[in-house]
Formats: structure tokens, sequence, C-alpha cells
């Protein structure tokens, strides 16, 4: 691969976060490509509908959503290009993106590359995803108002979605494979003393059953190897979530994770010059507003940045 692309500004990733960005570095006129990698849309492309983003009277497609706003921030110029960045060098500036494509260089670059969710595995699982099976309470527990949910999972992530659903749910099971939780204590206390939530210790999810949408799971004991029918129509997978960074590592400053570490409060990482925003931050509440938001901070910061460290010629 030969192409060597250079941008004024370059932004990875091309969900909420990347968007927003993108939008606001092109009215900026600060010429950015996007390279869209693997999830053109994002995140927000595998639910089929979005009830809490702002602006709209009833539930949005969020294809279309996303399709909106990658036209938005391309009415301003910004570039939108398939490709994906496998290596990174950001000792040098301009900084250096290698994409199986090509490589492309920029003054200033977002990264804005989200985190995945980590799914169980098993079977049925992939096939009802938006059709009862979930990751995010807090996106899609409206749906389950009244109705028998289940979070699989043993984390602060599973005991915080198990509280929010059960708000929302007539009943919510919590399945751990083993008998103790790994979250809070406060936490813990508030869960085990909710009158309509039962943990299942030692249980695990080994199929998920439904025609079109979900209608029980199999749990396997994972002391005694028994299994179990479980009718529920809603699971929620609460296992962690991948921030996608691996092409960062040795770059910049992530956590023990994977996450991005910000300056505080804003978008800056270890090294001056890149921003992030969006899932991939540590901390960041993994919403598709709050993305956009962050989104708009960095290109932000990124502008004024740029304007007190401009580039000069060699
Ligand atoms: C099933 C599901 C339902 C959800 N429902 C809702 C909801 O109802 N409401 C809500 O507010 N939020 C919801 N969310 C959360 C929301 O989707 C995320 O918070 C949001 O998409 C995060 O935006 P982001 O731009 O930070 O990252 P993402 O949307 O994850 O986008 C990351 C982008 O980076 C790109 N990328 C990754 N690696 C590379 C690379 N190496 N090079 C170049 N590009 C790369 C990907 O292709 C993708 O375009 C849901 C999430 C899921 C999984």
């Amino acid at each position: 691969m030969s192409r060597e692309l250079h941008h004024k500004t370059l932004v990875l990733g091309s969900g909420p976060a990347g968007c927003t960005a993108a939008l606001y570095l092109a009215r900026a006129q600060l010429f950015p490509a996007v390279l869209a990698g693997p999830l053109p849309g994002g995140q927000l492309v595998l639910t089929p509908e979005v009830e809490n983003y702002p602006g709209a009277s009833g539930p949005i497609a969020s294809m279309a959503l996303m399709d909106t706003m990658r036209a938005q921030a391309e009415s301003f110029g910004a570039q939108f290009l398939p490709d994906t960045i496998v290596r990174t060098d950001f000792t040098r500036r301009p900084f250096l993106c290698v994409g199986e494509e090509a490589s492309y260089t920029a003054e200033a670059v977002i990264i804005a590359t989200g985190a995945s969710a980590r799914w169980l595995g098993v079977p049925g699982e992939e096939r009802l995803r938006g059709c009862g099976v979930s990751a995010c309470a807090t996106c899609d527990g409206a749906f389950f108002r009244g109705k028998t949910v289940a979070v699989a999972g043993g984390g602060n992530a599973a005991v915080d979605e198990a509280l929010f659903l059960s708000r929302l749910a007539a009943h919510v099971y919590l399945i751990h494979k083993r008998d103790t939780l790994r979250a809070e204590a406060i936490q813990k206390e508030r869960l085990l003393a909710c009158p309509n939530v039962t943990c299942l210790w030692h249980k695990r999810v080994t199929m998920c059953q439904g025609d079109k949408r979900l209608e029980a799971v199999t749990l396997e004991d994972t002391q005694t190897g028994t299994s179990e029918l479980l009718p529920l129509e809603g699971l929620f997978v609460a296992i962690g979530r991948t921030p996608e960074t691996e092409v960062f590592q040795q770059q910049i400053l992530l956590t023990e994770k994977g996450s991005i570490v910000i300056t505080s409060g804003q978008t800056g990482t270890s090294v001056p010059g890149i921003f992030a925003a969006g899932d991939v931050c540590a901390h960041a509440h993994k919403q598709a507003v709050v993305a956009a938001g962050s989104g708009c901070q960095a290109a932000l910061e990124a502008e004024q940045w740029l304007g007190r460290n401009p580039l000069r010629e060699a």
C-alpha cells in the first residue's frame, strides 16, 4: 500500500461522536476526513430504533438517524472514507494513521472508535438481538415495562442494570455463575433488598430461545451441570464492553481495561493534538447523545489547539 493522504484533521470512527466531531470541524474549515471503520454509523445501527435521542416526537430508526448525522457533516464538506485504521504513529507530527486501504496524516486527530458490548456467544443470542436480547438497559429497558426480564453478569454494570430494570419490569432475575457479586457494597445491598429481584446463583445462560422474540433462556447450573428453562421476555447481557483501542496501544495512555484516559472534563489525551470522544473514553456514559456531545467538545478543543499550535512547514 503506497497512497499517503494528508488532511488537516482526521476523525477515526463514524458513530455519533465521530459524525458530530466531523460536523463541527467541517464548519470550522478544518477539512476533516472521517474513517468510517468496520461499523459505519457505529453501535447505534445495531438496534432498530432509538427512543431517547432528543429532538424527535417518537422513536427514530437508528439507521436513518446515523445517515442524517453523516449527511449533515458531509453537507459542510466532511469527507467520509470507507477505511479502518490498523496502525498509528503519534510520536511524529503530522500524526500518522495507517489504514487497510491507505495511510493518512493529519495535524490533529479525534479518536471516536467506540466500545463494543461483549456478548455471551450462546446459540440464539445473535438472532434475537433487538428482539428481546439487549446489552443496554438504559437504552431498551422502557420496552420491558411490566415484563419479566433477566440480567446476565455479576459485576457493577450487571447490578446497575438490574437496579435500573427493577423500577420498570415486573420481575428481574440476575443470573450469575458464582454466588457473590463483584460490585460496590452499597449497590449490592440495594439490589438484594429489591422485592422484585431474584438472584440465580451458580447459573449461566447456555441458549436463548424464541421464534421471533425471546421467550425463554436455558440455564445451566455451574455446580451440578443440570439444565432448566427460564421463561423471559427480555435478557440484558452485562458482562462488559471492549474499547476499540488496540491500534492506540503504546501511543496514548489507556486505562487497564483499554479505555482512553482523557483530561478531566475535557477531551485531550496524553498526546497533545490527539483528542478522544464518545464510548472509547474512560468513564463515558454509554449513550448516543453523550457521545455526540463529546464529539462536539473534541472538535472545539481541537480547533482551539490547532490555533495555538500551527504546523510549521519543514
Ligand atoms: C444494541 C445497542 C442499543 C443501543 N441503544 C441506544 C439507545 O437507544 N440510545 C442511546 O442513546 N444509546 C444507545 N446505545 C449506545 C450507543 O449506541 C453508543 O453509546 C454510541 O453509539 C457511542 O457512540 P461512539 O461514536 O462513541 O461510538 P460507536 O457508535 O461505537 O462508533 C464507533 C465507530 O468507530 C469505528 N471504528 C472502530 N474501530 C475503528 C478503526 N480501527 N478505524 C476506524 N474506525 C474504527 C466504527 O466503525 C464506528 O463507526 C446502544 C448500543 C447498543 C450496542
